[in-house]
């Protein structure tokens, strides 16, 4: 019988969050509840360790679990879990981070598998970075990196080995930063399975929020200005008739603005830079475009690449693809390599194709700064 024990009793006070971030939400689910779905198809009890105060929350999570319920944690992780495991029934238990919401079923399964094997998984990860020990802040030892693993959760156990080490520990007032640490002192070295990059630990406020958000906008003007160019992307294109529009007609910046805003979680162009405001009559789209970059700043995204296709029976724009691209690398402090711009025709077929007017699709990327 397994036994999964979450640990969920931190503050979590790097994550600046007034509340337990493992309550928190990521991606419109409390964090807590990655990990339960993640344990509930391998465990026959899962027990969760929660300061008093988060309780009544929690249970309130743990309703679709039928197998699971709380644990009063203590004032340290080695607490919390040695009052986990006085009540737990299964005879293998896997400690787990509830902080940690991306483990897998195979990392699971595999951790399970090594228990039954060897009498203990823990899941650790090779080093990329070298590691040192340091003193007085000098490092006065450099392990071979090749030796060196950074450890994650979950750590599988025989459930008496690992009580036995706990009591142990706790009469020679010895403390442990994680089971394997303990284990490795009162037992024996315990065996490492694979971890996964991905099961990381969310611990500041920032890996709450996704690093990446993708974001499509669109636009069209027609043509009937009297005017003899069109501007995409602050490039003028000598051109029959120019876009109606309040604007400058720039309708490249506005699709691009617009996905961009969009990436952002934020509203269109038309709410921030209306068009019955007579401050934007004439506008130039560049300096709004600036604007627009700012208002994602202030949320800490900024663009990392951008992809354009404009779709134009008329003028001809091959001869200025490069030129848009420039300016668009320059406007956004973006590499060359980040803006990518197609331009077509719509083959003769509906308003683009008889020419009445240009329409641009944009898609970006934003990544958090
Ligand atoms: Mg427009």
């Amino acid at each position: 019988m397994i036994t999964a024990v979450i640990c969920a009793a931190g503050r979590g006070s790097r994550a600046g969050y007034s509340e337990n971030k493992i309550l928190h939400e990521y991606l419109g689910m409390p964090v807590l509840c990655y990990s339960l779905s993640a344990f509930a198809p391998f465990a026959d009890e899962i027990l969760v360790t929660c300061a008093e105060e988060d309780e009544a929350r929690v249970n309130a999570l743990l309703s679709p679990f039928p197998d699971a319920r709380t644990v009063r944690g203590g004032s340290t992780r080695g607490e919390s879990v040695y009052n986990a495991l006085k009540e737990a029934k299964g005879d293998i238990v896997l400690v787990h981070d509830g902080a940690r919401p991306f483990v897998t079923a195979q990392t699971i399964s595999e951790c399970i598998a090594s228990v039954k094997l060897y009498g203990s998984g823990v899941c650790a990860i090779p080093a990329t970075d070298t590691v040192v020990i340091a003193e007085n802040g000098s490092a006065v030892c450099v392990p071979d990196r090749s030796a060196v693993y950074a450890v994650q959760t979950p750590q599988g156990f025989r459930k008496e080995k690992l009580l036995d080490a706990c009591e142990r520990a706790r009469k020679d007032g010895a403390s442990f930063t994680d089971e394997s640490g303990l284990y490795g002192a009162y037992c024996e070295p315990p065996r490492l399975t694979a971890g996964d990059r991905n099961n990381r630990k969310l611990t500041y406020a920032e890996d709450f929020s996704p690093a990446e958000r993708a974001g499509f906008g669109v636009d069209t003007h027609a043509f009937g200005k009297r005017q003899d160019y069109i501007t995409l992307a602050g490039v003028k294109i000598p051109s029959e008739s120019g876009l109606i529009a309040h604007s400058d007609g720039d309708v490249l910046l506005h699709a691009l603005m617009d996905a961009l805003l969009s990436a952002a979680g934020l509203r269109d162009i038309g709410y921030y830079f209306p068009d019955t405001d007579g401050r934007y009559k004439d506008a130039d789209s560049a300096q709004l475009l600036k604007e627009v970059v700012e208002l994602l700043s202030e949320r800490n995204f900024a663009p990392q690449n951008i992809s354009i296709s404009v779709l134009a029976e008329k003028p001809r724009l091959a001869p200025y693809i490069e030129e848009i691209k420039q300016n668009l690398s320059s406007l956004l402090a973006l590499p060359r390599s980040a803006v990518g711009v197609s331009a077509g025709t719509n083959e003769k077929l509906g308003y683009i194709g008889e020419g009445k007017g240009v329409t641009v699709y944009a898609c970006v990327l934003l990544k958090r700064k």
